[in-house]
């Protein structure tokens, strides 16, 4: 468990605070404040996770055995989000703030699927409906 920054109590577990973002915080069960990693922190993770897997299926194609991709990138992730669970101190925010990160989150998660949706499109049109 991790330290609530609200009351200081050991009450947020470790998959809480490795998903805790400021859109979609970590909630103390002790004194229910709101806490999150900084983005910078979920930056770096989710970075290092894709090298972790690009790297893990080169090296699996390179000897020819998925078991490299079980080896390499299982315990290689573990380690990343715990060393993010571990060094990093996670940050108070207050529900207004939240729900205004909240907001921006679905701002951009719609931006995305507009533009993925848009991206699909184009290329089905582009090759005038053809496969
Ligand atoms: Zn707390």
């Amino acid at each position: 468990m991790h330290t609530c920054p609200h009351c200081s109590q050991r009450t947020v577990s470790a998959w809480q605070k490795v998903r805790a973002s400021s859109g979609s915080p970590a909630r103390c069960f002790h004194c229910h404040g709101l806490s999150y990693l900084p983005g910078w922190v979920h930056l770096i993770t989710s970075a290092t996770f894709q090298v972790i897997v690009i790297a893990s299926v080169y090296v699996a194609l390179q000897v020819r055995s998925w078991l490299v991709l079980v080896a390499l990138a299982i315990p290689l992730t573990a380690g990343l989000f715990w060393a993010a669970a571990l060094f990093f101190p996670l940050r108070p925010i207050e529900s207004t703030a939240y729900r205004k990160a909240r907001r921006v989150m679905i701002i951009q998660v719609a931006l995305l699927v507009v533009l993925g949706v848009g991206a699909i499109a184009y290329t089905f049109l582009a090759n005038g409906g053809a496969t």
